[in-house]
């Protein structure tokens, strides 16, 4: 659908702006920065998992707790953003510890004071660096802090890494009386009948006591083309 709305609105081409972006099909806040960054070299914050764990342990100090990024998060990674100025091959970068220029630059080149390339954009490659950090070596479960090439900026480590691996808790999804449940008594009352045979209506309305609900559940099964529902009845499909 992603494809066919490009091909027919956009002239087979990407649209280059995260409003434009965000309106394809499919196409979230965390793919429309990731392409803008990465295809388009433009500055901006790509948030994914990976670099919320990374910045909110390296510059808070603690851990990034899962769940909707949080505006604060949001705030965090687009100050840290470092701006896009070219710098030149022969350009030093200050050696301003602390600061993201500094953290990208130790990311990148295992701790040691060095250069950037030329037309490098820093934007482009701090995203890269931190979601590339935070895949192999700032895990969730055992960051490897002992070769990490920041460890000596890292605020989390500097507190003696609490709470590693805490997560929020999710409320647990109430599962009974949901349409989850009223479905898979549907199912596992058709998939107890020999193959083929039909489940006669009247049955299947004594599966679950509020009809409404239930005829509901038994539409939107066979919507998803899990059931057929038949004259007299409901059947698996052949
Ligand atoms: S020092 Fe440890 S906690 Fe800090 S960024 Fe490196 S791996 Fe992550």
């Amino acid at each position: 659908e992603c494809a066919r709305v490009v091909a027919e609105d956009y002239a087979d081409k990407l649209p280059r702006t995260y409003d434009e972006l965000t309106a394809l099909p499919g196409i979230g806040d965390y793919t429309a920065s990731a392409v803008m960054s990465f295809a388009f070299d433009e500055r901006i914050a790509v948030i994914d998992t990976n670099i919320r764990r990374v910045l909110s342990r390296v510059f808070l100090g603690v851990e990034s707790r899962g769940g909707a990024t949080s505006p604060a998060e949001r705030a965090l990674a687009n100050r840290m953003l470092p701006k896009d100025e070219i710098l030149g091959c022969d350009a030093d970068v200050a050696d301003n510890a602390g600061s993201a220029e500094h953290v990208v630059n130790s990311t990148i080149r295992g701790g040691k004071r060095s250069r950037l390339h030329r037309g490098e954009r820093p934007s482009v490659t701090w995203n890269q660096s931190v979601m590339e950090l935070g895949a192999v070596i700032c895990t969730a479960k055992s960051p490897l802090c002992d070769t990490c090439p920041i460890a000596d900026d890292c605020a989390f480590l500097k507190a003696g890494r609490p709470g590693l691996g805490e997560r929020r808790t999710r409320p647990r999804q109430r599962f009974q009386g949901t349409d989850r449940q009223v479905r898979g008594l549907v199912l596992a009352a058709l998939r107890e009948l020999p193959a083929g045979a039909t489940l006669p209506r009247e049955d299947a309305d004594k599966l679950w006591k509020d009809q409404i609900q239930l005829a509901a559940c038994i539409a939107s099964l066979d919507d998803d083309g899990l059931i057929e529902i038949l004259d007299g009845g409901l059947r698996l499909p052949s």
